[in-house]
């Protein structure tokens, strides 16, 4: 998988600076009453998706090690490493944030302790930094050791980890769901965890206020569709495993909703809402209290928040 042309951004790993490997093997065993909530699907050879609440979490699995992509919520680990353990014994060795938002890193607080490092992008780190100063210091923690990319979100940016046989791409593809967006390949089994630049059963949400941009997320959905392999298995970040077929649906999905602007100066978002054949794109249903046809028109304006702000 040809995942960036224009710009490689080396970076080196500093594994050197491992925590001692005998906490990688001590998985906190979940409490008896704990709700089975984990469901483990396999993607690719290698590559398994766990579905449980929040975000799906992408589970990679090399030959003396596994790489967890996101960790939903703090509470929830305890299940989601004996969904683990039901793949894999090996260490977690990484664990990659695709974003900042807390049901794709609400667990890193709690995994830090075990893995070798987090990893994301700058802009995740500098947002997650500047909302746990909000926090009581005996409940920071988390925070990604490795940053990808700069603060300026536009500018791309790749990370290429090779771990046992495996080699892992990270991509930054500019401002998209955030601004600090990573798509994560596995190219040796065509596999890729998209994280929430891919959502599917529901609209897209698009977090203006956290640097997203509904345009940024088109192009980006264009430029992935022209370059996936036919036969790519893909993790979105809200709903099923799919492929590229699926992949293809979004990106003009997305082009309708940007056409429907475009075809329409000066309506507001509420009569674009209210003018879209929303029922031609059965694969993207409003949720009522998260994101509706008026708030993904708003984003598509660039106004946010791409939510339903809740009173
Ligand atoms: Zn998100």
């Amino acid at each position: 998988m040809r995942v960036l042309t224009a710009l490689a951004i080396g970076l080196a790993l500093a594994v050197g600076m491992a925590r001692p490997l005998g906490a990688h093997t001590k998985h906190r065993a979940a409490p008896a009453d704990a709700p089975k909530i984990h469901r483990v699907e396999k993607v690719a050879e290698g590559v398994y998706c766990i579905f449980g609440q929040g975000g799906n979490i992408g589970l990679i699995v090399t030959a003396k090690h596994a790489v967890l992509i996101d960790d939903q919520f703090e509470r929830l680990v305890p299940g989601l490493l004996e969904a683990v353990k039901t793949v894999t014994d090996k260490p977690i060795k990484y664990l990659v944030n695709t974003h900042g938002h807390p049901d794709h890193v609400g667990g890193n607080v709690v995994l830090e302790k075990q893995v070798t490092a987090i990893i994301a992008h700058t802009n995740v780190r500098r947002r997650m930094v500047a909302e746990q100063a909000k926090l009581d210091p005996a409940k920071r923690g988390g925070l990604p050791e490795l940053a990808l990319g700069a603060e300026d979100s536009k500018e791309r940016a790749r990370l290429n980890i090779h771990l046992d046989d495996t080699e892992i791409h990270l991509l930054h593809m500019g401002p998209g769901h955030t601004d600090g967006d990573v798509i994560v390949g596995i190219p040796s089994v065509l596999a890729m965890h998209m994280g929430d630049l891919f959502f599917l059963g529901m609209l897209p949400y698009i977090d203006v206020e956290g640097g997203g941009s509904f345009d940024g997320l088109a192009s980006q959905i264009a430029s992935v569709a022209a370059w996936l392999p036919d036969a790519a298995r893909i993790i979105p970040g809200h709903g099923p495993i799919c492929g590229k077929k699926e992949l293809v649906r979004y990106r003009d999905f997305l082009q309708a909703v940007q056409a429907h602007v475009k075809a329409n100066p000066g309506k507001d978002a509420a009569a674009l809402a209210g003018s879209f054949d929303g029922a031609a794109w059965p694969e993207w249903k409003p949720t009522p209290a998260f994101v509706t046809w008026e708030s993904l028109f708003s984003a598509a304006m660039g106004k946010g928040p791409g939510r339903v702000v809740r009173p």
